[in-house]
């Protein structure tokens, strides 16, 4: 099968994180988009192959892809070397792209760098006639990509150029939610991890602002207080239909649960960013989840 566009990821999750929205705005626009994952995320801390092979197979539905394949390369520690680049051979000649979209060239995770290496290696290689490769005893033609793009995804890169993709935003999130398994889930008993449930990095632009603003910057104190307000002025909305909608007890003191609300999470979260994990802003949410307990029907 001839596609269009092939993307290259080094574990399944990584084409819908990197450019979920390309491909699902390319689909609609008619071409055929496939993905080839070089490994199955054996190594991933949370879920099993078996559970990111369905996850893979309900994103690819979600995102409409013509074709996905696995190369079933070991996850941490694939190669680039002959054996691994003659993989990328084959499903280069078998797929025909016009363009190949790959990992970012460096990122968090050193196998990303090594799967744009790979890809980029295995497309340059693929276009060369006397390297001769078969699938099923079928031997292949060369076949060299017109282009290859790589995708940002962990580490911000400074992109050479960007894709508009506010048409496709939705299914580029829904291809994502298909991995269940990997993201936030209160439900879930796994390890947390960097992508289930990030620290907060650069905290509350509010609880810094304000901080910053004390009484020695009137403008920006101005600003925090508005901002405050509005915050505070959207949880009383939100109480307030609670009550509309017969979710919460009428007669509930708004003003006193959206002061408790947003001190209880500012709080926690100078606590979390100052300690550099999520341990406060856990306990926190789950005081908040028995607060609103207490005042739901
Ligand atoms: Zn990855």
């Amino acid at each position: 099968m001839k596609l269009d566009i092939l993307v290259f990821g080094a574990h399944p999750d990584d084409a819908e994180l990197g450019c979920g929205g390309t491909i699902a705005l390319h689909v609609k626009a008619g071409h055929k988009v496939g993905v080839v994952d070089l490994t199955r995320g054996e190594l991933g801390t949370r879920g099993s192959v078996q559970t990111r092979d369905a996850e893979a197979a309900e994103a690819a539905r979600v995102l409409g892809l013509a074709a996905r394949e696995n190369l079933n390369l070991p996850d941490g520690f694939f190669e680039n070397t002959k054996a691994h680049q003659l993989e990328i051979v084959k499903a280069v000649r078998k797929y025909q792209p016009t363009i190949v979209l790959a990992n970012a060239r460096y990122d968090r995770h050193p196998d990303h760098g090594r799967g744009s290496d790979l890809a980029y290696e295995g497309c340059f290689l693929a276009g060369l006639a006397k390297i001769e490769t078969s699938i099923d005893g079928v031997a292949q033609k060369p076949w060299r990509p017109r282009a290859l793009y790589h995708y940002v995804q962990s580490q911000f890169i400074t992109p050479d150029f960007v894709v508009d993709i506010s048409d496709t935003w939705e299914t580029k999130i829904a291809s994502i939610r298909a991995y269940r398994s990997q993201f936030f889930d209160p439900n879930s008993k796994e390890p947390e991890t960097y992508i289930s449930n990030p620290p907060i990095k650069g905290g509350c632009p509010l609880l810094n602002a304000s901080t910053e603003a004390d009484d020695a910057h009137p403008v920006l104190r101005k600003q925090a207080v508005s901002i405050l307000n509005t915050l505070r002025d959207s949880i009383i909305t939100m109480l307030d239909n609670g009550v509309k909608y017969g979710q919460l007890k009428p007669g509930i003191e708004k003003e006193y649960y959206a002061s408790i609300i947003i001190a209880t999470l500012e709080g926690a979260i100078m606590m979390s960013k100052l300690r550099g994990n999520n341990e406060d802003i856990t306990l926190a949410t789950r005081h908040l989840e028995t607060v609103i307990r207490d005042i739901s029907i």
